[in-house]
């Protein structure tokens, strides 16, 4: 899973004038959007199609970059032959395919929803009920059908993204796929350091402690050779270590706890930056890569800021602390320091002079 943000702040006594008296308005209930306008382009032409900078981005972050991301980081440490390649070819084929299945995720439950008469309301605690009765109910049908291959575990409107071991694939509902995530007029440095990250984010996930001990098949099976098993574990802990040793609010991370996260978020950091680049040597860029109006940073400058900007949120202390104890994410401050300090081309972007805060000699890439 992808999202969370951090930063604390002193929180007010009182709410504040806009919150006491917000009150919740409802209105009459709404029919859902005709099933047809849900439909990919591919099978109704007035559905709506793949966004430009998507398609283009799955070019950026093709198998051959991920592949190159891999290989690099796995001399001497290769998993069994072929079955690299196996996880590989059958993450990566997923992201364009993935981006599909977003817009057509209605389609194939809508149908289902309606036949076990999901009852709307103007009542906020009815339709509550309503929604976990049916939720209840379509839950345990699958149990005796089996999951659908194209179904998904949560809804378009979720501004999230997510890996799942189990059927090896990625998922980006609809919602993430729009500001300040992703833009079609954005420039493509934008689009890469914000959502090229989270899709790289994303494919990761399938190499951290957790989703390695998947097959390509998602079943739960070991499909590394020892020899890569003990060097994956040995720079997985340099991440525990380096993350375990950030402190925020007096408390320190829990390296262990977020190793998972941070491995995914350092990985896709360097696969975005990377797939940016072979698109942008390809000569594929479908948009400008000028500098901002106003601002002297480079490209390569933007891109880490957008990957920043992902991560610019706010916080109740008491939250923050009790994320910093329970949650699987780093505090956004360290979504953003963690991977910036372990990757060369950050420092090289910036001129950090070796050995400074973010350009430190030990570097902790697991890949
Ligand atoms: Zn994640």
């Amino acid at each position: 899973m992808f999202a969370q943000p951090s930063t604390a702040r002193t929180i007010p006594t009182k709410p504040a004038a806009q919150y006491r008296t917000l009150r919740p308005s409802l209105g009459p209930p709404r029919s859902p959007p005709p099933i047809t306008n849900l439909r990919p382009r591919a099978n109704n032409p007035s559905g709506p199609k793949l966004p430009g900078p998507v398609r283009r981005m799955s070019f950026g972050i093709s198998r051959e970059q991920f592949s190159a991301v891999l290989s690099g980081a796995t001399t001497n440490r290769r998993p069994v032959d072929g079955e690299l390649l196996a996880v590989e070819n059958s993450v990566t084929n997923r992201i364009s395919a993935g981006c599909v299945v977003a817009l057509n995720v209605d389609t194939q439950e809508l149908p289902r929803t309606r036949k076990q008469k999901l009852v709307i309301s103007s009542s906020y605690l009815n339709n509550g009920i309503s929604r976990n009765r049916w939720a209840t109910k379509f839950e345990g049908a699958q149990l005796l059908t089996g999951t659908l291959p194209t179904s998904w575990i949560t809804g378009p409107a979720v501004v999230n993204a997510f890996y799942a071991p189990t059927l090896n694939s990625i998922s980006f509902p609809a919602a993430i796929l729009q500001p300040p995530f992703l833009g079609s007029e954005y420039p493509d440095y934008w689009n890469f350091g914000a959502v090229g990250m989270v899709i790289g984010h994303e494919i990761t996930h399938g190499f951290d402690d957790r989703g390695s001990q998947f097959g390509a098949d998602g079943s739960f099976s070991n499909w590394w050779d020892p020899q890569s098993r003990a060097n994956f574990r040995e720079r997985a802990d340099g991440l525990v270590y380096q993350y375990g040793n950030y402190t925020l609010m007096g408390q320190q991370l829990n390296g262990v706890l977020t190793q998972g996260e941070n491995i995914a978020d350092n990985g896709g950091m360097k696969e975005a930056f990377y797939g940016y680049k072979n698109y942008i040597a390809a000569g594929r860029n479908g948009t400008s890569q000028d500098r901002l109006p106003g601002l002297s940073y480079t490209p390569e400058q933007l891109f880490f800021l957008a990957n920043a900007q992902v991560w610019c949120s706010d916080f109740r202390p008491t939250d923050l602390a009790n994320q910093i104890r329970t949650g699987a994410h780093s505090p956004g401050r360290f979504r953003v320091i963690g991977p910036m300090q372990n990757f060369d081309e950050f420092s090289k972007a910036y001129s950090c002079p070796l050995g400074s805060y973010m350009n430190p000699v030990q570097k902790n890439p697991v890949w």
